[in-house]
């Protein structure tokens, strides 16, 4: 597929991809939705307004309209702009007053976030991760709890503190306690990571209706990648009986583009076997998990560039989306266009794929060495992470590009 549009060498956004995400020109203060193509962002609005589009759901700040409208309208306008933006059509590559209202240089925008999120879940769902926890909390002969092989763990989080990728993260404040002393508060002295991939809902069910699994991929709109910020100490306190509760509420940082589950099907592909096999509501058919690469780096405060501490694989994951979705619904709880539902921390079998600090330095025992001479346990303050994730096959890449954040000082 060839693009009017020069797409640079290893770019993360070929014609192929298309993600969605929302941004703001330099000298405006109008969010307004696009996609990203080569080292440009196409403004949506002006082609829906400039009849190019077969929608009006791109004059708002958010996604969450076009999330609405449901997969038949997502595949349409991304045939739309896939024929649009080929090298053979005319109908935009010669028209440089549309061109020129429509196109804005990646480094002419801001990123926002792309969607008003309404509801946050994030599900547990790496056996790895699961089994490394439960190893070094709990007992590492029996490391996952009964009902893990039998249904996809979640809990309900927060969607007020979900971040746009570049948003600082302030160290959090809390109770923590150790061994008989009695409780203390102060600023979480074992800030972690959690690499995690997350999808966005539409158009989503209504109340008391749930989405049976063979129709879940229809309410998944695409993906973003996800760092679930943890305080372990806090968490460690505070976890019993009810899960995680302020040592994941303080931030969750997301990527600006959301790639979709259209762009994502050459990479699909079969997820680990589940034995025992799941309860019928949860038996999805056919390859149902997605070949991605993620990989996450720590740069430290004034340091050149990022030392990459972890590298993963979204294949991993034990339960795919629509299970999760099927799950999640399967009491008739509706979910709505613009829920993120996380996957939970993505690690693999090896030390060099686990996707967090916790797991990384085995809780602080073993720590990482960075290139600056310096050790991590945890983070530190003023160290910003970066988490990136692509799917490459044949000469196709399509990419997510980043989720960062910066640590600051709590206060
Ligand atoms: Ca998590």
């Amino acid at each position: 597929m060839r693009s009017f549009v020069d797409i640079p060498a290893g770019s993360d956004f070929p014609l192929e991809n298309l993600p969605y995400g929302v941004f703001i020109p330099a000298g405006s203060h109008r969010p307004r939705p696009g996609t990203a193509i080569g080292d440009w962002v196409v403004d949506l609005g002006a082609l829906e307004e400039a009849g190019l589009l077969p929608t009006q759901v791109f004059g708002g700040p958010t996604l969450n309209a076009f999330m609405a409208a449901g997969r038949p309208v997502w595949t349409r306008v991304r045939g739309h702009l896939q024929t649009l933006l080929a090298a053979d059509n005319t109908s935009l590559r010669d028209d440089e007053s549309l061109r020129s209202r429509a196109f804005h240089h990646r480094s002419h925008v801001r990123l926002v976030l792309p969607v008003d999120i309404g509801d946050y879940t994030d599900f547990y769902s790496s056996r790895e991760h699961a089994t490394n926890v439960g190893s070094m909390f709990r007992d590492p002969d029996n490391a996952l709890l009964p009902n893990w092989l039998h249904l996809p763990v979640g809990y309900h989080g927060r969607a007020s503190s979900v971040v746009v990728s570049g948003t600082e993260v302030r160290r959090p404040m809390g109770q923590t306690q150790n061994g008989d002393a009695p409780p203390t508060f102060g600023p979480s002295r074992l800030l972690d990571f959690e690499l995690e991939l997350g999808f966005f809902t539409g158009p989503g069910n209504a109340l008391g209706e749930p989405i049976p699994v063979e129709q879940a991929a229809d309410h998944i709109f695409g993906f973003v990648l996800v760092n679930d910020w943890s305080a372990r100490d806090i968490q460690k306190w505070e976890y019993v009986p009810l899960g995680p509760f302020l040592a994941k509420n303080f931030a969750t940082s997301i990527s600006p583009w959301i790639v979709t589950m259209d762009a994502l099907e050459p990479f699909r592909c079969a997820g680990p076997v589940q034995d025992p096999e799941p309860l019928p509501y949860l038996r999805s058919q056919g390859p149902q998990a997605f070949d991605i690469h993620l990989e996450v780096g720590i740069q430290p405060e004034g340091a050149g560039e990022d030392d990459v501490v972890c590298r993963s694989n979204f294949r991993y994951m034990y339960w795919n989306v629509c299970q999760q979705l099927a799950h999640h619904t399967v009491t008739g709880c509706n979910v709505r266009p613009g829920d993120l539902m996380a996957s939970g921390t993505i690690s693999g079998p090896d030390k060099g794929s686990y996707g967090s600090m916790l797991e990384l330095t085995w809780r602080g025992q073993h720590p990482l060495r960075l290139s600056d001479g310096s050790e991590r346990k945890f983070l530190a303050d003023g160290d910003t992470v970066v988490m990136r994730g692509r799917a490459e096959k044949d000469g196709l890449r399509i990419g997510f590009g980043e989720v960062s954040g910066r640590i600051l000082p709590a206060r």
